[in-house]
């Protein structure tokens, strides 16, 4: 664009600050500054992302800086969440969040700053900070079964785990969010919050009334409490009526969903499970950030369960909604419905 002019004024501000040109947004992992080393291993040549300290230099095992979006700009759910980062108690205002003017920039400090105090206030007092604010618990870790897989320290979207020099997860519960992602990440099952817990799920998956013999199939829903909860409650506040063979469990994000579930649900005839939580990808709608998609990446695994009980992988489904898609919810659940039909009943009914 060539524009003739005698003085052009730019705003400041314009550029994040967070990515220095030397470290450009990287291939290997979009969310974190480093730089990648390529490493002899027994299975070839491979990339490994090392986090360079820039402007934090946080002491983390995620990495010295806050994982960032295109640009630069710091990873947030900035729907409902203007300041939030992905570190807690961090809270980004003025050109560093997203493009704006002098003036802008200064209500938006004022903004993080007064989230800034709430953080500290509830931090102070034990309790979460958003979305679970003034919730209390946190996750418990029976470590003496712990095989350090390491699976819950890279899955926490808001880095509260480091590790010990053996892989093990050291908790810094300040940071925490009680997503429970954790909870679902880890195969020895062996975290657990003291009112949300791998067992208490599969007690109320086992109580679960499955009809012997009925002609349609009858399915599980385990559904997210931030946004597709909320959904199939305007559904119900709208009177829409939606299929009946459906039993819903809410969970706090699709991001604790354990497979152990899974198995429990198809193993007592359950003939589908659909897994209904936030939108994911580059415009995610996850209160928790990577929730609902570490679940998605979490099911592609669950293959293995459903050979195990030789079921086919179509019987587990999972469907992103926003929460102003609650018309949608009826045609959802009966193409899910129609889809386990034509499979057939679960071969596990009536034992
Ligand atoms: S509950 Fe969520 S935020 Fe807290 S440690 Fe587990 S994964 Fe991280
Ligand atoms: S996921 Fe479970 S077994 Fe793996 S490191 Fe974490 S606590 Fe240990």
């Amino acid at each position: 664009v060539r524009i003739k002019a005698d003085i052009v004024v730019l705003a400041t501000g314009m550029l994040t600050n967070m990515i220095p040109e030397d470290y450009e947004v990287n291939n290997l992992t979009t969310e974190y500054i480093g730089t990648i080393t390529k490493k002899e291993t027994t299975d070839g040549v491979t990339e490994e992302l090392v986090p360079v300290p820039i402007s934090l230099n946080l002491s983390y095992r995620q990495g010295p800086e806050m994982p960032h979006l295109k640009y630069g700009f710091p990873d947030s759910h900035f729907i409902c969440f203007p300041y939030e980062t992905r570190r807690t108690g961090i809270y980004a205002a003025g050109a560093v969040r997203h493009p704006m003017d002098a003036l802008q920039a200064s209500s938006d400090a004022a903004g993080a700053a007064l989230k800034a105090i709430q953080c500290l206030e509830l931090t102070s007092q034990g309790k979460a900070v958003h979305p679970r604010a003034g919730d209390q618990t946190l996750p418990e870790f029976r470590l003496e079964s712990c095989t350090q897989c390491r699976r819950c320290t890279v899955e926490c979207p808001f880095g509260v785990l480091d590790e010990d020099e053996k892989g093990t997860p050291q908790e810094h519960p300040y940071r925490c969010r009680r997503c429970g992602t954790c909870m679902g990440a880890c195969p020895q099952r062996i975290i657990n919050f003291k009112n949300y817990s791998i067992d208490m799920i599969s007690s109320m998956i086992r109580s679960v009334d499955v009809p012997d013999e009925s002609e349609e199939p009858f399915i599980l829903g385990l559904i997210c409490e931030n946004d597709a909860y909320p959904a199939l409650d305007l559904a119900g506040q709208n009177r829409v009526q939606y299929n009946p063979n459906f039993r819903f469990i809410s969970l706090r994000c699709l991001g604790g969903t354990n497979l152990v579930w899974i198995a429990d649900a198809l193993s007592k005839g359950i003939d589908g499970i659909m897994l209904i939580g936030c939108k994911f990808g580059d415009d995610y709608q996850c209160h928790f950030i990577k929730g609902s998609q570490v679940a998605n990446e979490r099911l592609g695994k669950v293959q293995e369960t459903l050979d195990r009980l030789m079921l086919e992988a179509e019987r587990v489904q999972q469907v992103q909604l926003a929460i102003n898609e609650w018309d949608n919810l009826p045609k959802i659940l009966d193409d899910f419905s129609e889809r386990l039909k034509e499979l057939g009943p679960n071969p596990y009914k009536g034992f």
